[in-house]
């Protein structure tokens, strides 16, 4: 991979060239997508540069804004898995080894700094992608996350090493603790074994009287 201002060697996930500084395109080189046109009501949340409305090629197209300047991206919810999933094979096993590369060559790189959400105006919080990723990126509750120039890149590699499953169970666990769901248990199935008690807290309740007795002896003790 070269520069594409002076032609310099870069390794793969170098988002700036380090002889001359010059910012490279590097998330959008294997995806086919149209520049739809600029949308001036909508400030970059790093730059300010109004962002362009971009077109990806995938089954359904989908449109998401750009920044031309720094290459940032806003994905509404749902989209980013989407391209993601897009640009992986179906097939996804754990690379445990990589998926760990991935987190901590990312994980420091980040400048704690709360941009606006280009579309409500509002401060947004970080998230670790995934719950693992190593890459945090800003959120909006309602509209979506800001994804850096260089970002997407990380997030491919991660989403292909496995982390997929790492977000699918991050989201489930997500969702258990929202309904405060306890995992019920299985119920035998052929078994000639007698059920298990369904109540068992039966067994407590003659202790707590018995505790209740044996306070009542020890306070007419103490007021003896
Ligand atoms: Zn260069
Ligand atoms: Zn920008
Ligand atoms: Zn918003």
């Amino acid at each position: 991979m070269k520069c594409v201002n002076c032609g310099g060697a870069l390794e793969g996930t170098m988002t700036f060239c380090p002889y001359c500084g010059v910012r490279q395109d590097i998330d959008l080189r294997q995806i086919h997508f149209r520049d739809m046109g600029t949308d001036v009501s909508q400030p970059c949340p790093s730059c300010e540069t109004p962002l362009s409305v971009i077109e990806f090629d995938t089954t359904p197209p989908m449109r998401i804004e750009r920044c031309g300047a720094c290459n940032g991206m806003f994905f509404n919810p749902g989209e980013l898995e989407a391209l993601l999933d897009h640009q992986t094979n179906p097939l996804v096993w754990l690379d445990n080894v990589q998926l760990q590369q991935i987190s901590s060559d990312f994980g420091f790189q980040h400048e704690v700094v709360y941009r606006k959400c280009p579309l409500c105006a509002e401060r947004m919080g970080h998230v670790n992608f995934g719950g693992r990723s190593g890459v945090v990126l800003d959120r909006c509750g309602t509209h979506g996350v800001w994804v850096e120039g260089g970002e997407l890149r990380r997030l491919t590699e991660w989403w292909r090493a496995g982390g997929k499953l790492i977000f699918q169970q991050n989201e489930a666990d997500k969702t258990k603790k929202l309904f405060q769901e306890r995992p019920k248990p299985v119920p035998p199935t052929g078994s000639i074994e007698s059920p298990e008690p369904t109540d068992d807290w039966s067994w407590s309740r003659p202790e707590a009287a018995g505790l209740g007795a044996v306070l009542g002896a020890l306070a007419s003790m103490i007021l003896d």
